[in-house]
């Protein structure tokens, strides 16, 4: 038998999310490719680039183009990109989440059908669109992997919208498994525990939150970036290779927690 290693030497990994260090796509972006693969990145507009081009930089990204992904266009852009640079892509790792600060702070019941349209637009859609453009570059199989959290699928004090909107984005996950399962293209997400991150401190009470889940937590922990990181990695690899369609829990087990008395 050969040695257990992850090894994602010559795969091509286009990573979209990357707005700071702290972000979760950039541990993502780091430990694949650490494991082998080349690296894509995106930023979102002008004002995030100096943000992230010294990241990409730091990393070796072969390509770095913006991608606002609400805006027309420019999410065929960056595979156009792909394209022209690479030809294939086996793995797309999206990590793109919004919502407008009073829907994010204000009860659901209050949210209008523009910021509701807006949130799912570019939390949830922007997942099917780069699914849908990456497929004719997968024909030898790939694997596409998201972001969700908890407040999917219960309720989460405060996680409002985004609530449903992750809830949508799972059942995407699903729904693009099956189809494009048949062209050996495997749909996750990775259902990642709160970690401090600039997307975070828009959620009100996000220290509590924390504090909470760790509490509840049967690793008695929260979960960094780093870990993270390394689920992407798993995804990624052969590894993942029987798993689509799934939401894996990268919570210490919080998932699982019901009553706890301290
Ligand atoms: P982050 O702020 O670092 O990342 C959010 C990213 O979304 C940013 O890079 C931002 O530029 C991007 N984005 C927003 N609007 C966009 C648009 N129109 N086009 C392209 N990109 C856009 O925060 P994060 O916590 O790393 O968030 C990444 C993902 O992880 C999100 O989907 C988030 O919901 C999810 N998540 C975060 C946590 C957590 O506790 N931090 C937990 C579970 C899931």
């Amino acid at each position: 038998m050969t040695k257990e290693t992850i090894d994602l030497k010559g795969r091509k990994a286009l990573i979209v999310g990357v707005a700071n260090a702290d972000s979760l796509a950039w541990w993502a972006a780091k430990h694949i490719r650490n494991a082998g693969a080349d690296v894509a990145m995106t930023y979102l507009n002008d004002k995030a680039k100096p943000h992230v081009a010294p990241l990409a930089t730091e990393l070796g990204a072969e390509i770095l183009v913006p991608c606002d992904v609400a805006a027309p266009g420019q999410l065929e852009t960056v595979f156009d990109a792909l394209k022209e640079k690479w030809g294939t892509v086996d793995v797309i790792f999206h990590a793109v989440a919004f919502a407008r600060k009073e829907d994010l702070r204000g009860r659901l019941t209050d949210c209008s059908a523009e910021g509701f349209t807006q949130s799912m637009l570019i939390s949830c859609h922007s997942f099917i669109h780069m699914a849908r453009l990456a497929e004719p570059l997968m024909q030898q199989g790939g694997t596409l992997i998201t972001l969700s959290y908890y407040g999917a699928e219960k309720v989460v004090d405060h996680y409002n919208v985004m609530g449903p909107v992750k809830a949508a984005l799972e059942a995407t996950v699903r729904y693009l498994a099956h189809e494009l399962g048949p062209k050996g293209i495997r749909v996750n997400a990775i259902s990642a525990g709160p970690v401090k991150t600039r997307a975070a401190s828009g959620i009100e009470h996000f220290d509590e939150l924390l504090l909470e889940a760790a509490a509840k937590a049967p690793l008695r922990r929260t979960v960094d970036a780093c870990e993270i990181g390394r689920v992407s990695v798993l995804l990624a690899s052969d590894y993942g290779a029987s798993i689509t369609g799934e939401v894996l829990h990268a919570d210490a087990g919080f998932h699982v927690a019901g009553m706890v008395f301290h």
